[in-house]
């Protein structure tokens, strides 16, 4: 069989490092893997290149295991080398991010070293996939510009499978402002994107999440002296991570949500928040109040919010540990077996949802309460527009009006967004009819020979993909793959 994998970031690693593990115990024959990345970031993606040691991981060594099941696999790695990176309030190594690319390099090496003792033969092209064609059994790939040693210009090359490990969009550019001198349109690597902006200058952040985050954050880390404005409609800020506790949830589990779809033949919301809530009845908590606590999150003030949450690391209650960790491990499978009014339902709290299923770390969180509190940093809510204005910038919001020199937008790309440049491949597998884009967002495969792993799997919780999601997904789809005769019959 001959695997084409479009795509070099995490998603790829976890499915390299998933085919070496199933490929050994797999009795059928091997073949060819064909790796095609364009950018100098192989194996690392967008999130975790060369960047600045204040853009750190946003989760703690437990879920930053790229290998499925195996929850210790990226702390051994890091061995002793966590020790200088203990985040104080944890009490767990959180290090930069671009740290954390060496181990997804070295657990790809690894994958491609042992797949090659398989009998695999496995090779990387530096180009970008434009197209994935039907070709008699077969599929073929076109790639743009190839840039490598072994061959240069367009390319074509036939695979029996392809897995699409594209990754997600990048930050919309909301007010138009692409082109403004002074306007940032996708703030990474922050060590280029920040290296411009002077230390007095007035700055602007379009958007409240993590991203925003790790743009304060380096801001504050460089020294920052100028104000600091964090636009947004909503004002939410990701909720704070607490300190984990081994306390596994026992009710809100794949198994449960499974038996009551097999009892009941389809699965409500209203029983999900039933397992929550004998989740929490267990512990002792009171779901009531916690619900409560929960729905202020879109009501609240966010400073002061974050002020308690920031108290709360080490608080034992289990309520937002299990729905935080429950939200990527159970959440895309209970999603599927939703009803369409039960997911509108769900939608109408992406906000929330978003906040609690991706919280920013402690050490970040207290930054950001230093800088609110100094008064360099400011959350400006109901922003309505943002134009440019001889050199700098005017942003009219609910309160009234304000200038900045410099803008950074650091806005969510929608959830399932296909990245720019998998638009013209994406064309391709729907115009062939390999592949459909769903109404809500999303790639869904229409041929067995085609495989996404990432953020652009239809049908999905509009919630970004986490690394033990990928790794789980990218297992999936390796079992898939070496489930696949070469040629499938029905496709002949
Ligand atoms: C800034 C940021 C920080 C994050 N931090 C964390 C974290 O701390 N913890 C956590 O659990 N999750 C985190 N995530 C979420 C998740 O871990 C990452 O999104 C993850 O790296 C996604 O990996 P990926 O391989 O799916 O996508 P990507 O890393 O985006 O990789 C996709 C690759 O596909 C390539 N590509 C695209 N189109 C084509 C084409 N047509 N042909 C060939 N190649 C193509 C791109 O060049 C890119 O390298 C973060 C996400 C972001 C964006």
């Amino acid at each position: 069989m001959d695997i084409a994998i479009i795509g070099g970031g995490a998603a790829a690693v976890g499915l390299l490092d998933a085919l070496a593990a199933t490929g050994g115990t797999h009795g059928g024959g091997t073949g060819t893997i064909t790796v095609f990345e364009p950018s100098p970031r192989l194996w690392r993606g967008r999130a975790y290149g060369p960047d600045l040691d204040s853009v750190l991981v946003n989760a703690p060594p437990v879920i930053m295991s790229i290998r499925d099941g195996d929850f210790d696999h990226y702390a051994a790695w890091l061995g002793e080398r966590g020790a200088d990176h203990t985040d104080e309030f944890l009490g767990r190594p959180l290090v930069p991010r671009a740290l954390y690319g060496e181990y997804l390099v070295h657990s790809a090496e690894k994958a491609v070293a042992a797949l090659g003792e398989q009998g695999w033969r496995v090779r990387v092209v530096t180009a970008r996939v434009t197209e994935v064609v039907r070709s008699g059994a077969g599929l073929v790939l076109r790639t743009d510009d190839v840039h490598d040693d072994a061959r240069q210009g367009a390319y074509e090359h036939a695979a029996t499978h392809v897995v699409l490990c594209v990754g997600g969009g990048a930050p919309p550019d909301l007010y138009a402002l692409t082109g403004c001198s002074g306007f940032t349109a996708d703030p990474y690597p922050l060590a280029d994107t920040l290296a411009s902006v002077p230390p007095g200058a007035d700055v602007a952040v379009i958007g409240s999440g993590l991203t925003a985050v790790d743009v304060v954050v380096s801001l504050a880390a460089r020294g920052h002296t100028g104000g600091i404005a964090l636009l947004s409609r909503s004002g939410v800020l990701p909720h704070v991570w607490q300190r984990p506790i081994a306390r596994p949830p026992q009710h809100v589990t794949v198994d449960r949500v499974a038996r009551l779809h097999r009892d009941g033949g389809n699965v409500a919301l209203d029983d999900l928040v039933g397992l929550l809530r004998t989740e929490l009845g267990d512990a002792g908590e009171d779901f009531d109040v916690f619900a409560t606590e929960l729905l202020a999150t879109v009501t609240d003030d966010p400073v002061e919010r974050l002020r308690r949450q920031l108290a709360a690391v080490a608080d034992p209650r289990i309520g937002r540990r299990v729905l935080q960790e429950t939200m990527h491990t159970v959440g895309p499978y209970a999603w599927r077996l939703l009803s369409e009014s039960d997911r509108a339902r769900l939608r109408r709290h992406l906000r929330t949802a978003v906040s609690v299923a991706s919280p920013m770390i402690p050490r970040n969180a207290t930054v950001l309460m230093r800088q609110l509190d100094s008064g360099r940093l400011t959350l400006v809510p109901g922003v309505r527009a943002i134009v440019p204005a001889k050199g700098s910038f005017r942003i009219r919001h609910d309160g009234g009006e304000r200038g900045a020199d410099f803008i950074v937008n650091a806005v969510n790309p929608p959830p399932q967004a296909v990245p720019e440049a998998a638009r013209c491949l994406l064309r391709s597998l729907t115009a062939t009819g390999l592949s459909a884009l769903h109404p809500a967002g999303g790639l869904t495969p229409l041929d067995p020979r085609v495989h996404v792993v990432g953020d652009l799997i239809a049908g999905g919780p509009a919630i970004t993909a986490s690394i033990p999601a990928l790794a789980a997904q990218a297992a999936r789809t390796a079992r898939a793959l070496l489930r696949t005769s070469p040629h499938p019959a029905s496709l002949r």
